[in-house]
Formats: structure tokens, sequence, C-alpha cells
């Protein structure tokens, strides 16, 4: 203890002169350490300024159709890169476990409120976790919340459209922990149709007794029937547990049907075509469950177990920066613009779907009403990894995904494709069109290429990259793919 108060006021002990030369060289020291801490990325670190700048370019010459994917707003990204950053506080506002949180309560507050509002929820029926840090650590806290270790759950299967975080598992392996820590059981679609075959599932329901039945999907080109499940899940006693993470954004705008009406939970990411920061959110019920034929009421009481699932469960400390995010990204979706955005999405996807069907290619459930479309290639004689390969070359993105009747999850018959993304660069239904005309002479030529190499995948990226007609024709498809994506604007700082 004293030597810290002797160090500290040493200068008092020290001669004049030397006084003077010591609060020069300590001003000097903080003047090196304010430029140390205020670098720019650029000066302080080229090389991974290098790498961002190019990663900009990609996004910006490229045509994005990863459905997942999106370009968030520049007051979204504000928020990612504020001091919010900074601070701790674990709890929930008014209950931290550490101090200095006055203004980040009031953000939390708010991010809750517009969260509630922005999907129209009473808040005496509805309550909101604002601080999941991304989807899937939202879905455990679901079924750590609602469930006990082992408790049984029920989700689309993966190749079916399903999330890994449903309870996914093949034969050899449980992948997901979410298939480790519970039991699950999957439900299918139809393969003859795609569509969920919710038939099926309430016999499988019936005999496994879940705790929880999942809604949601990462790649399903329609509106799933959530009363159906609301009356499977009354059935076996189960909770509807609705993840919307892909829709969240046209649930939002209204365009495709809510969830909440029959959900007693519903999780979301918030980056998808939300548009917000990466994060996650968790609304659950609040109020009365159920009433018994005697009148007596039987309350919700997943308030606590989810919150407290959330922290101490599983996570520390909130990303005070993505929530206010979140608070940012759930007014904005009360904006015409961003109704009018979400309508665009939908149009476009369809003007997607109906444009590649017209020149022949076999679309999944024949064609969509959300943001997304999945593309069977087996009548085009070309595999979903050699389509994504193709349109990567020519910088469109998309993922290869498996469709109904697919045998191997591991060599997909598919591509996924979705609008978020081309939507918010400003994409409408003839600029669709461009791109319908894109991938098809992409996919021609990946059919030529396909033809001279054999099935193998290997063989096919040798001879895109070494026989010489091939690689020009990916050239010059690539720059004029460059020259049209060049004129929608990107959304965000200019050079990161
Ligand atoms: C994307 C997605 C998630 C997981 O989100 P991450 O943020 O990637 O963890 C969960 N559920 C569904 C249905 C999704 O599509």
């Amino acid at each position: 203890m004293f030597s810290r108060v002797y160090r500290t006021c040493n200068h008092l002990l020290m001669p004049k002169r030397s006084v003077a030369l010591h609060s020069r060289k300590m001003s000097n020291n903080i003047d090196n350490i304010a430029k140390v801490l205020n670098a720019n990325l650029q000066d302080s670190d080229p090389e991974l300024w290098d790498l961002i700048k190019k990663e900009k370019h990609r996004q910006r010459v490229g045509l994005e159709l990863i459905a997942s994917e999106n370009f968030t707003t520049f007051s979204v990204l504000q928020c990612l890169g504020s001091c919010l950053h900074n601070k701790y506080s674990e709890g929930l506002p008014g209950q931290r476990y550490y101090g200095g949180n006055e203004y980040i309560d009031q953000i939390e507050i708010l991010a809750q409120k517009r969260a509630l509002e922005a999907y129209n929820l009473d808040s005496e029926k509805w309550g909101v976790n604002v601080q999941p840090y991304s989807g899937s650590p939202a879905n455990f806290a679901v079924y750590t919340g609602i469930t006990e270790p082992h408790g049984r759950i029920m989700g689309l299967d993966l190749p079916d459209g399903g999330h890994l975080t449903h309870g996914f598992f093949t034969p050899s392996k449980k992948i997901s922990a979410t298939s480790l820590f519970f039991e699950s059981m999957p439900y299918k679609v139809d393969p003859a149709t795609g569509l969920i075959d919710y038939d099926q599932l309430l016999i499988s329901a019936r005999l496994f007794k879940p705790r929880v039945i999942i809604a949601g999907v990462s790649c399903y080109s329609r509106p799933l029937d959530y009363k159906r499940f609301r009356e499977i899940c009354d059935e076996v006693g189960a909770y509807l547990f609705s993840d919307m993470a892909h829709i969240s954004g046209l649930v939002a705008a209204g365009v495709t049907p809510s969830p909440f009406e029959y959900s007693d939970v519903v999780s979301t990411t918030t980056h998808k075509s939300l548009r917000g920061p990466r994060a996650g959110v968790i609304f659950f019920r609040k109020g009365v469950r159920s009433v018994t034929p005697k009148g007596e009421k039987i309350l919700y009481d997943l308030e606590n177990r989810i919150n407290q699932a959330v922290f101490p469960g599983l996570q520390g400390g909130p990303h005070n920066h993505a929530i206010a995010a979140i608070a940012t990204c759930m007014k904005q979706t009360k904006t015409p613009e961003f109704v009018a955005y979400a309508k665009q999405i939908v149009a476009n996807a369809k003007r997607l779907s109906d444009g590649l069907q017209d020149k022949g290619y076999k679309v999944v459930t024949g064609g969509t009403e959300v943001h997304m479309l999945l593309v069977d290639l087996r009548s085009a004689k070309l595999s979903g990894a050699k389509g994504e390969f193709i349109l990567e070359e020519i910088n469109i993105a998309c993922n290869k995904n498996t469709v109904p009747g697919d045998k191997s999850a591991l060599n997909p018959s598919g591509i996924r494709l979705g609008t978020p993304a081309l939507t918010t660069r400003g994409l409408v239904e003839e600029d669709i069109d461009k791109v319908v005309d894109f991938i098809d002479r992409g996919l021609k030529l990946a059919r030529e290429i396909s033809a001279k190499s054999g099935p193998k995948l290997v063989d096919f990226k040798k001879a895109a990259h070494e026989v010489e007609e091939f690689a020009k024709s990916i050239a010059n498809l690539r720059d004029e793919i460059e020259e049209f994506s060049g004129k929608f604007p990107l959304p965000g700082y200019p050079d990161l």
C-alpha cells in the first residue's frame, strides 16, 4: 500500500526541474498510449485491413443469394462498433451483478419493448429475452429452460429443411448438442410433395410423447401450419416452440403468417431477413396457460425458466452492443420502408422461382411464398456441389442443399436460393430476371463442363479451371455479373 502511494506521489518529492521533465515524459507517454489505442486499423494492422477490404469488394461485386444472409444497416453497424461493447452487465435490467449499468439498463429495456412491439405483442401475455448471443445459443437456452436433461424434443430433420439445433443426429453420431443432451426424434417432409408430413408427425408424437415440438425451418419455401402444430402439441401435451429465424423479418412486416398466436415460445436470429445484428432473441408466454375443468387457472412459468437458462445457465455478460443494435433494428421494422422491403423479398423470390421454372428447372414444392426456394438439380443432371461451385466461380453465392428424397446428406442434389440480401441492395423483379439469366447460363456451363469431366467433383473443378474454353466462359460471365452488381449499393461503412 505504502509503495503504491509513494509511487504515485513521488513527483512531489523531486526537485523542480526534474518534475517538469517527468511530467513532460508522462504526457508524452499518455500521447503515445492514446496514439496506440486510437490507431486506425489501416495503420495498425494493414494485413487485416487488406483482408477486410477484399471481403467488402467480394460482397460488392457478387450476387448474394444465401438465404440466411443480409446486409445490415449503417445504424446497426454503428451500435455494433460503439462503446456499449465495453460494458459488463450480467443479470437483467435493474438486477445486475455489476455497477455502472444506468444506461445499459435503459438500452436493454428499450430493446425488449421494441421487440414486443415489432410483433404486436401484449406485454401482459409475452415476455422477451434479448441477450442470446445468436440463434443456436437461444435454442439451447429454450430447451434448457423448458425441459430437463434428456427431455424429448421433435424438430424437422436437417436434410428435410430443419436446423442443426432442432436435435440433429445421424445413425452413427449425435451431431448437434441438442441431440446429445436432449432426446430428439425428427419429423419429415413428404418426399413426393416436399411438404411437411403433419399426419406422420402426429403419429410419431403420440408414440414419442415429446415435451417440445419445434416449428421452424432453414430451408422450406412455404408457410408453416402453426395451427396444426398447436393441435398436435395439445394432443400430446407438448410445448410449441417456433423458431422463426429465417422469416422473422417477413413476420414483423406481416407478409407471412405469424407463429405467435399458437406458440408457447418463439425464438429468432436477428441477422437474417430481420436485417439486424448477429444475435438471438427468445419470446415466451406469460399469464394463463390453461383453465382446469373446475375453473382453476394454470399459469405459465416460462419467464424465470428461460431467463435463467440464458443467464446464469448458459451465458455470461450480455453483448450490449448487439442488444442496442437489436433495439434499433426492431424500430426499423415499424417503418413503411421495411414493410416494402419485406414485400419485395417475397416478390423477388417468386420471380426467381418462376423464372427458373420457365427455363425448365425444378423447384421443390413448385414455388415459394417466402424469401427462398430450393432448386432440384437432379433433372438438370447436376449435383448441388457442382451447381454451387460454378455459381461461386461467377460470383453468385448460394449453398448446396439436400432435396426431399436425397439418399445422402453428403451429396445433396439441390441449391438453396434466397432474396433478402439482393432485395436490401435494391433489386426488383426486372433485375431478378437478369439474375435468373445469369444462374441459367452458369448452370448450363456447368453441364457442359460436367459432360467433359465426368461425375467426380475434383475432375469437374479441374476442368473448370484448366480447360481454356471453360475458364474463359467463367471469366466472361463473372465480369458481366460484376458490372451488373456494381450498380446496386451496399449499406454500411465505405471501406469496412
Ligand atoms: C440460422 C438458424 C439458427 C441458428 O442461428 P445462428 O445464429 O447461426 O446460431 C437457428 N434456427 C434456424 C431455423 C436457423 O435458420
